[in-house]
């Protein structure tokens, strides 16, 4: 991966007050900025959680420019609803494994985004040993390819997390919090809804700026964690 890292949730027209998704129009507008760019300079394009419509709509508009991205899934809810988030505004299907197997074999790099989306850091070693490794299996039986690389849901870990990650086959990892100092947790800027392509070339140039205003989006997050808490939610038994 190279050292710029955009991230991604939902590429959708469908009404959703979430801060998260980016309508069909602005995700159209961001990938024609990033392939005007010199090669040198493209950031990579990663999309978390693996919702469908980064096969029905990113996917087409990445093509259209011959651009691939980086795909996070949750291993547990492939093909099924979004039982792990909280949103007012109607629920949302993640890809099947169909359409993963084709993504990966249009070029589109397939990574853990874990099994069932908890904090990492909240769990025990064996249920953190599992979200890491049942995972990166499930994935590399459905590709026939190695998986090495995993998105932290949240962008959460600590060293323990590290340490598991790299136990478990993982060579590198994405936080959309911040990075490790030893490089093997990479930074990835996601981008928002209210993201303008200026507010995408500070995300590049690491301003401060626009840096703090993603840390104080990115700990609304705790609201979901929270939630799990409330709602009692339990790791995803394995998919079938
Ligand atoms: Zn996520």
């Amino acid at each position: 991966m190279n050292a710029n890292l955009l991230s991604y949730h939902k590429v959708t027209d469908r009404l959703d007050f979430g801060v998260t998704t980016r309508t069909l129009a602005d995700f159209r507008a961001d990938v024609a900025f990033i392939r005007s760019l010199p090669e040198s300079q493209r950031p990579e394009i990663c999309f978390d959680d693996g919702y469908e419509d980064a096969f029905e709509n990113a996917f087409p508009i990445l093509a259209e420019s011959e651009l691939v991205a980086n795909l996070f899934v949750i291993t547990g809810v492939l093909g099924r609803r979004n039982v792990w988030d909280f949103t007012l505004f109607g629920e949302f299907k993640h890809l099947t494994k169909a359409q993963v197997r084709e993504l990966s074999d249009a070029g589109w790099r397939v990574g853990s985004h874990s099994k069932s989306h908890l904090a990492l850091t909240t769990l025990s070693v064996a249920a953190l040993r599992a979200e890491l490794r049942d995972s990166k299996k499930f994935l590399e039986d459905l590709l026939g390819k190695r998986v090495t690389t995993i998105s932290f849901p949240f962008g959460n870990f600590d060293e323990r997390v590290v340490e598991e990650c790299k136990a478990a086959g993982y060579e590198e990892a994405i936080s959309i919090k911040k990075p490790s100092q030893d490089g093997f947790v990479k930074r990835s800027k996601a981008v928002y809804r209210f993201d303008s392509l200026n507010a995408i070339r500070a995300k590049l140039r690491n301003d401060p700026l626009e840096l703090f205003r993603l840390r104080v989006i990115n700990a609304c997050s705790r609201a979901t964690i929270l939630m799990h808490r409330l709602k009692g939610y339990k790791p995803i038994a394995d998919a079938e």
